[in-house]
């Protein structure tokens, strides 16, 4: 399937990684928003929040779990950070892969435009 973030996730496709588990991979966002932008993305291909069902639902808690370390791990834990997902076109997703933006190191706005 033509989607780059199974390539990252094959490693197809180069990408600063800061975490990978046999569920999982994290690694920096390419254009960053914030001082710490990581993507935290399953490794098997979801296309959406829309495809979130009790069968894969699981690896959304894992998720947020690595999240939470990572959080730790790169020092924004303290300092506060903001989980996103983007799904659809109102919600500016761009690449039809599940994935959640770990976000920190300064102060976000809210709510978003
Ligand atoms: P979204 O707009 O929520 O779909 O987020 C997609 C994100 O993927 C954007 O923040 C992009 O900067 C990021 N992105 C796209 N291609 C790459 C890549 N090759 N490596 C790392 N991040 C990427
Ligand atoms: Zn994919």
């Amino acid at each position: 399937m033509d989607c780059i973030f199974c390539k990252i996730a094959s490693k197809e496709i180069p990408s600063k990684v800061v975490f990978e588990d046999e569920q999982v991979i994290a690694f920096h966002d390419i254009s960053p928003e914030a001082p710490v932008h990581v993507l935290i993305v399953p490794k098997a291909h979801i296309a959406s929040a829309n495809d979130i069902t009790g069968d894969n639902s699981h690896i959304v808690a894992h998720i947020f779990e690595v999240a939470a370390s990572l959080a730790g791990r790169l020092g924004v834990a303290e300092s506060g950070f903001r989980i996103v997902n983007n799904c659809g076109n109102d919600g500016g997703q761009t690449v039809g892969h599940l994935h959640f933006h770990l976000l920190g190191g300064r102060s976000l706005q809210w709510p978003p435009g």
